[in-house]
């Protein structure tokens, strides 16, 4: 394989990708509150991105329903930067006043994901320049809804067949903390009730008690559990704990109105997080077969995905992030889910690398190490251009 001459470009590249403008950029957006839930100020979000795509001079700049779209470079090969633009809710409103303090940047989405958005947008655009992208294209992909996996994001793309199928490959800037991660979990959450009938303790033959009707299928969850965390996952993620299959029960549960009226009701939530060797369908069913008799309420569903390690795009990532950072990146599994698997699903190779670092994703004190920034842009542009050449 021939491999660019990463200095040479990489010395150049970092000159034109360490402009103060992928800073600004990322507090501009910081300053916008696109919590989600329940998804507030997408309009003003996207609008600030599409404005600085056309500043950049990005091609086919157009919404789609609240995602934004873009490309640079020609040809028919398409590598896909896809990240989202909605943020979990801020501890504080102090959290929307984008703030430098030292070598850091705070602020909510500061790590998840602005400052990653900031960081592909810029790297897309300086690849074009640079002359990167006469043999294929960036496909910019900015969605909102990712943090409750909801309808306006990808999976609206998808619904209306823009989602990328056909790429040689995607990267999303995801907050990994200086590794890559190359696979996710799944996710069957659900919502069981039973029902019953209410009636006065002292005439409760009358009544129909569903939370004593619930306890026999709760039980036979506890032995499903117990099966469940035998199984662990052969992809790399630390602790070792963190390997084994995961079935939670009851993170919310209620029954009844009072201590003295048989319940007529118990509802409680499951979440159950699949590893990548683990089917999606074989372990609904198996839920659902527990909880004959109840009402079931689907919250979530959403595939396992992977893509290898060895994967040309892995290896080549993997190789700019050593060459910039210093440091070779471990290849691991996200606890949580990644947009990639709407990418994996169409066998498009697909891989979470991002400025930011998940140790304070979502917490009070999210900030993001400035010159991260300008380095993960770097490795995109570079990956880029030996993915496009
Ligand atoms: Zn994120």
């Amino acid at each position: 394989m021939v491999t660019l001459h990463t200095e040479q470009f990489s010395s150049r590249l970092r000159e034109r990708l360490s402009e103060p403008a992928m800073l600004d950029l990322t507090q501009r957006l910081i300053a916008i509150p696109s919590e989600n839930p329940p998804g507030n100020q997408y309009e003003e979000c996207a609008r600030t991105l599409l404005e600085e795509l056309n500043r950049l001079g990005f091609d086919d700049v157009r919404r789609e329903g609240a995602c934004v779209l873009a490309s640079a470079g020609s040809g028919e090969r398409t590598l896909y930067f896809s990240g989202h633009y909605d943020v979990v809710p801020a501890q504080s409103r102090d959290q929307f006043q984008p703030r430098v303090e030292g070598a850091n940047l705070f602020g909510r989405g500061s790590s998840d994901m602005k400052s990653g958005l900031a960081a592909m947008i810029h790297a897309a655009a300086a690849a074009r320049d640079e002359g990167f992208l006469k043999n294929g294209r960036i496909g910019i992909v900015l969605v909102p809804d990712e943090e409750t996996a909801g309808p306006r994001g990808s999976r609206d793309l998808r619904a209306r067949g823009l989602l990328g199928r056909d790429g040689i490959g995607m990267l999303t800037p995801e907050p990994t903390g200086g590794v890559i991660w190359n696979a996710n979990r799944g996710a069957i959450t659900l919502r069981a009730t039973m029902r019953g009938k209410p009636a006065h303790v002292g005439r409760q033959f009358e009544g129909v008690n569903a939370f004593e009707r619930a306890l026999p299928a709760m039980t036979r969850l506890l032995d499903i559990k117990k099966e469940v965390e035998l199984r662990e996952t052969q992809h790399n993620i630390a602790p070792a704990a963190a390997r084994k299959s995961i079935l939670m029960l009851g993170g919310r549960a209620e029954a009844g109105t009072n201590f003295n009226v048989t319940p007529d009701f118990c509802s409680f939530t499951i979440d159950r997080r699949i590893n990548p060797e683990e089917k999606l369908e074989e372990e609904k069913r198996r839920l659902r077969d527990t909880l004959e008799g109840f009402e079931i309420e689907m919250l979530q569903e959403e595939p396992a995905a992977a893509t290898p390690a060895q994967d040309p795009l892995g290896a080549i990532l993997s190789r700019h992030i050593a060459s910039l950072t210093g440091k070779e990146p471990a290849f691991e599994m996200c606890p949580g889910l990644l947009e990639t698997r709407f990418y994996a699903a169409y066998g498009v190779p697909a891989f979470a690398y991002g400025p930011g670092l998940l140790t304070v994703s979502h917490g009070p004190n999210e900030f993001v190490p400035i010159r991260n920034i300008a380095q993960c842009a770097a490795i995109y542009a570079l990956t880029a251009a030996e993915m496009l050449r």
